[in-house]
């Protein structure tokens, strides 16, 4: 056992005031990460600041996108009638998301901020062209991941929400790992006017990307027959004990096959 304080404020402002106040806080959202990463002493904050009572669980319609408060919980989003009918593709994501617990603690802060390579959230902010926006400023979905595990996020840097753009079709299919639900490959495909945005987790050495390939494919013809002649690379893609790169290779052909139908 190690002691570690607790705090939760009523507000954004004071939440970031209490993690100044710690010399290693951490904010704690639903916990689905944090607590289990406490537990195996993999961190040990000498704080932790509760975020649940800063009020950041809205979700509205803004017109050309959607904004999703950061606390919002993966039960939220899956029930909301605004994202079923915006963006019916963002809700059913969430909705497939690990089991009722984990749907019921998780967020899509939490989510986002971890950046875990096989969450599922990260290909829908960065297939339909999202903004974070924290504390101090708005990050593009192209610039806020930067690798496994890491985010454009400064240190003490909070989620407030996120806004996704309302694409013209859209489509999640991922193939879950059978004990967690993770994505073993997740494919998030977005079809706007300006081209169709395709973006890829659970496979990626460096977390979620987007395929480019399949892109320009799909930009040019939105069906399944746009990919066949495609070969996709195994470099740079995850090898574990789930499944090889190669398997990896193509279940990203497959998944995006099936999401374009
Ligand atoms: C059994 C199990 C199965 C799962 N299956 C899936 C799945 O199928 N697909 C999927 O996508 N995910 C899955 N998850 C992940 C889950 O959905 C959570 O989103 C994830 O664990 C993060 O949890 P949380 O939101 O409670 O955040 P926490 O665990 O509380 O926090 C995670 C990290 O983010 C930071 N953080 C939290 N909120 C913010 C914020 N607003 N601003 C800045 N930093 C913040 C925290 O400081 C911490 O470092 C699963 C998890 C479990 C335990």
């Amino acid at each position: 056992m190690y002691s570690t304080k607790y705090v939760k404020p009523n507000s954004t402002s004071e939440a970031l005031e209490a993690i100044k106040s710690l010399s290693d806080g951490k904010f704690l959202a639903g916990g689905m990460t944090l607590i289990p990463t406490l537990k195996q002493r993999l961190a040990s904050p000498d704080g932790l600041v509760d975020i649940s009572g800063c009020k950041l669980e809205s979700i509205s319609d803004e017109g050309e996108t959607i904004k999703i408060g950061a606390m919002s919980r993966h039960v939220n989003v899956a029930d909301s009638a605004v994202v079923k009918k915006a963006i019916p593709a963002l809700a059913s994501l969430a909705e497939g998301i690990g089991d009722r617990q984990v749907r019921n603690r998780g967020t899509l802060g939490g989510s986002v901020a971890n950046n875990d390579p096989s969450a599922c959230y990260p290909s829908a902010v960065l297939a339909l062209k999202a903004t974070v926006h924290t504390n101090n400023r708005s990050i593009a979905a192209d610039d806020f991941f930067t690798g496994m595990f890491e985010t454009a996020l400064e240190e003490d840097e909070i989620i407030e929400s996120i806004s996704f753009s309302k694409p013209a079709k859209a489509n999640y299919v991922k193939f879950p790992n059978p004990a967690s639900r993770y994505a073993m490959v997740g494919v998030f495909v977005a079809q706007f006017g300006d081209g169709v945005r395709v973006a890829v987790t659970g496979a990626g050495e460096g977390g979620v990307f987007r395929h480019e390939e399949m892109e320009t494919a799909l930009s040019g013809n939105y069906s399944p027959d746009a990919l066949s002649s495609l070969n996709i690379a195994s470099d740079g893609l995850i090898s574990d004990l789930h499944a090889s790169a190669e398997y990896r290779a193509n279940l990203i052909k497959e998944m995006t096959k099936r999401a374009v139908v």
